[in-house]
């Protein structure tokens, strides 16, 4: 279960794509899930990237010329634009105006902004405050005390034992300061789903959970995880799981892959609100996962989806608005969907190239009795069709439209003949590459 104390610890740091921030949030993680903290030295390349500079905010404020402190990081991490340079300057509110950014359709909200690649710096505040600011006693003390200095980039890892050697991913993005659904949920979630596979029997597949700050996190952890990428067999991007929103799975770009058949039925069954959302290329880390050197079977898990609900990416999305129960929901769903992609067993053709001769073997002459002759020949069809290895009887249902007693009854007719097996997802099938 989702502790609201562990939401409550892991929302306000002042986490960045690098810096303490990330280092605390893997500490609180590392206190009920043995995770490996990784750190990747600044100016190492990561494929077309480099690891930028550490990042670290002391404090950054605003005062006026009699002391008064009007805008304050020890209230909230969101009020400096993250990767601030570190500035101290005495300036009149004209002067300081095009550094502060403020939602002025939601005026009681901190935006989170964030200028990783530019250097410069600023302030986020809510809108309603700046008349204050215009009326303070001038000239405006400005402070910004952070560090931007070479250290490194932090991940934090763990894979969990398996029986065979396959593996599936699971990651989640720590970069976001000082808000709750995105992305305090994701990494509250994963660090459930962690416990919980350490607890539970091993699966076949080894299972390996990334904290990775995002793109440059993902980008990192793959530049130097090459070998591995080739025993991937699925992984899910998850964050903001504890908003008002059904869960909502995107698929991965190639989009029918045995994670996606699966997390598409499993979501759907547990949420008749369920959205399913194709592939974009925008979103989270399934960006590059799903690049197309290495085309991962990496779907996308989440409720609200980026962008499309107000509380995103401002001081709105807090402990209010996030459900550590919704969380529960969608960890109890990303389980579901592991042990399936992990257990289920797929159908294997014993002569995959070209349709097998039914009527040699009296499947033929066996079907054109029944009642139902014609559905019974068109799932004998249909399970040799998808009878490739990454398909199972779900599939076969869903694909076909057909009834689940009708597929059985063809799968178990043609293993009776030897042209059908169902085995586990990762055993040697024996097919042979061409005719
Ligand atoms: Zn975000």
């Amino acid at each position: 279960m989702i502790r609201r104390d562990d939401l409550e610890r892991l929302a306000p740091l002042a986490r960045s794509i690098t810096g303490d921030g990330v280092r605390a949030t893997l500490d609180i993680v590392r206190e009920s899930l043995p995770i490996e903290v990784v750190e990747v030295p600044s100016g190492t390349p990561v494929l077309d990237w480099t690891i930028p500079d550490e990042w670290n905010l002391r404090r950054a404020w605003i005062a006026d010329a009699d002391g008064r402190v009007l805008v304050d990081t020890d209230e909230s991490a969101l009020h400096v634009v993250s990767y601030s340079e570190p500035v101290r300057l005495q300036m009149s509110f004209e002067e300081l105006r095009p550094r502060l950014h403020t939602l002025p359709d939601r005026p009681a909200w901190i935006p989170y902004r964030t200028s990783y690649w530019n250097r410069t710096w600023g302030f986020c505040l809510a809108h309603d405050r700046l008349d204050a600011l215009a009326a303070a006693p001038s000239p405006l003390e400005v402070v910004v005390d952070t560090t931007l200095q070479p250290g490194s980039l932090t991940y934090g890892e763990l894979v969990v034992p398996g029986r065979g050697d396959r593996e599936l991913l699971v990651s989640t993005h720590v970069c976001h300061p000082s808000m709750v659904n995105d992305n305090a949920s994701g990494i509250a979630a994963l660090a459930e789903i962690g416990r919980r596979l350490l607890d539970g029997p091993a699966l076949q597949h080894r299972v390996r959970l990334l904290f990775v700050p995002g793109t440059i996190g993902s980008i990192a952890w793959l530049a130097q995880h090459l070998d591995v990428v080739a025993r991937v067999d699925g992984g899910l991007v998850l964050t903001g799981l504890g908003d008002g929103a059904p869960l909502t799975y995107k698929s991965s770009r190639r989009g029918d892959t045995r994670i996606d058949r699966i997390a598409r039925r499993v979501v759907t069954r547990r949420d008749p609100l369920a959205r399913l959302l194709p592939w974009d290329p925008y979103g989270y880390d399934e960006r590059q996962f799903c690049s197309p050197g290495f085309d991962l079977a990496v779907g996308r898990l989440t409720r609200g989806v980026h962008g499309t609900y107000p509380e995103y990416h401002t001081s709105a999305d807090d402990l209010a608005f996030t459900s550590t129960e919704r969380v529960d929901e969608a960890v109890e769903a990303v389980h579901e969907i592991l042990r399936a992609v992990d257990g289920d067993d797929v159908l294997v053709s014993r002569q995959p190239h070209g349709e097998p001769q039914l009527g040699r073997r009296g499947l033929y002459r066996a079907l054109a009795g029944m009642v139902d002759s014609k559905s019974t020949e068109v799932a004998s069809l249909w399970v040799l069709s998808l009878a490739d290895g990454q398909h199972g009887i779900d599939d076969v249902v869903e694909r076909s439209g057909l009834a689940r007693e009708i597929v059985e009854g063809a799968v178990e007719r043609l293993d009776a003949a030897e042209l059908v097996e169902l085995m586990a997802p990762d055993a040697p099938n024996g097919v042979s590459v061409g005719p």
